[in-house]
């Protein structure tokens, strides 16, 4: 059995990250993942400038080397279509130059980006990583920390501490650390990848389409390099069994009825099959740790639930995770009380952003209101504008959880 301090469970984004930033601080890890890299993920693909300053914290020039990458669109901005059909578009940047600016963000398939992150791993000697590995059962050692079996019960890896980064599925999530998935706070999704959709934003922007009678879900449209587009639903699993939706066949009857994407999808083909995957939601706050281990990314439900974002937010707590772990092999102290450094750490960073996308996603029950916003929006600059900053400034987006921003914009 493999004995370590440091063992990071999952290497999507949030274990990467973490072992990345373990390994700059010259402490080792040991990664283990049950695929072996590249691999698939269901995901809209949408990598946010928030994801872009998380490559940069890793290393200054990464952000350089993901736009180097033939496979990363970039993209500049994000089209709200409101239930009404107006259209409203938010840049990254305000007064953006494609020509000279750095991208705000980009649009890359996870089977590319995921191995993008991984290859700076196998760079690092002070990372082991071990892929096929395939972790089935968690128990406590008598001496402190895990041990980790496979499905026939053989003993694998013995740790000090744990970072549990193995998505939202995690069985150590459910069955340690006792989080419930929660419908209210769960949402599910589809992905489909297609060739030759038309009228796809000449600045990579991508397009949520929230339509009428498909609320309180969303459909999207993300672009990706080839001509290929990410094209997709979600909708809050309570609504889901509320409503006895079926996914597939509403994302099918969308895209064949709905005028617009009719023309749109006309000639376009569909090359790959429609695959379904969980996205644990960050609109409750949970505890994220206990006595040896900590949670990450989806493991420890932190995507957004408006935007359904969780690529940052999983980078930005396996960078939480690094320096609550430094601190724990320091002072040799793995108690649950001490891990709680890393959940104020987290959500002192997320947690307003977070509040916040849960009001935006309840403005989703007020279809009449979203509207109004997106077409006074679509007819004044300085409204759209002023949105547009509101994305990207917290302290201004705070607004849009008044609802005197609502009566100032209804009445005048
Ligand atoms: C339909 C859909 C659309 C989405 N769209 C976007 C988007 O456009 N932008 C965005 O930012 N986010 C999006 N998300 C959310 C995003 O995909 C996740 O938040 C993100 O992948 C979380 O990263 P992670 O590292 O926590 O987990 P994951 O990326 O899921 O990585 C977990 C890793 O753990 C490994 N693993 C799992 N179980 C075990 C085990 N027992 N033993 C060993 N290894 C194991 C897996 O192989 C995997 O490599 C979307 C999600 C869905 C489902």
């Amino acid at each position: 059995m493999h004995q370590t301090d440091i063992c990071i469970l999952g290497a999507g984004p949030a274990g990467a990250t973490a072992a990345l930033h373990l390994a700059n601080k010259g402490i080792p890890s040991l990664l283990l993942d049950k695929a072996s890299f590249p691999r698939d993920k269901v995901c809209g693909d949408a990598l946010s400038g928030k994801v872009v300053n998380e490559l940069r914290r890793i290393s200054p020039g990464l952000p350089q080397q993901l736009g180097e990458l033939q496979e990363a669109l970039p993209s500049w901005g994000i089209h709200f279509i409101s239930p009404g059909g107006h259209k409203l578009s938010v840049p990254f940047k305000y007064n953006y130059q494609p020509e000279q600016d750095t991208p705000a963000g980009y649009i890359s398939k996870r089977i590319h980006f995921d191995d993008f992150l991984v290859q700076q791993v196998r760079q690092r000697p002070e990372i082991e990583l071990r892929e096929n590995v395939e972790v089935a059962r968690y128990e406590r050692a008598l001496e402190g920390g895990f041990i980790l079996s496979d499905k026939l019960g053989k003993p694998l890896v013995q740790a000090k501490l744990l970072l549990v980064a193995n998505g939202a599925q995690s069985g150590f999530t459910r069955h340690v650390a006792g989080l419930e998935q929660e419908p209210e706070h769960y949402c599910a999704g589809l992905r489909a990848y297609y060739k030759g959709v038309e009228s796809m934003d000449a600045d990579g922007f991508i397009e949520l389409h929230f339509f009428k009678d498909f609320l309180p879900g969303y459909f999207w449209i993300f672009p990706l390099p080839g001509g290929h587009a990410n094209v997709g639903v979600g909708m809050l699993s309570s609504a889901v069994s509320r409503k006895k939706v079926n996914l597939k066949k509403e994302m099918l009857r969308m895209i064949a009825e709905h005028p617009e994407l009719q023309r749109r999808f006309a000639k376009a083909e569909l090359v790959d099959e429609i695959r379904g995957f969980g996205l644990p939601l960050g609109s409750k706050k949970r505890t994220l740790s206990g006595e040896n281990y900590m949670l990450l990314g989806d493991a420890g439900a932190l995507i957004d639930p408006f935007t359904g974002e969780g690529i940052s937010n999983g980078m930005i707590s396996g960078r939480w995770a690094a320096e609550q772990a430094e601190k724990c092999l320091q002072q040799q102290n793995f108690s649950a009380q001490f891990m709680q450094g890393y959940d104020k750490a987290v959500y002192n960073r997320l947690w307003k952003e977070l509040r916040l996308s849960r009001q935006m996603q309840k403005l989703l029950n007020y279809p009449w209101l979203f509207d109004k916003v997106a077409s006074k929006a679509s007819k004044n600059q300085a409204l759209a504008e002023t949105i547009s900053c509101m994305f990207n400034d917290l302290d201004l987006r705070e607004r849009l959880r008044q609802p005197s921003f609502y009566a100032k914009l209804l009445f005048n």
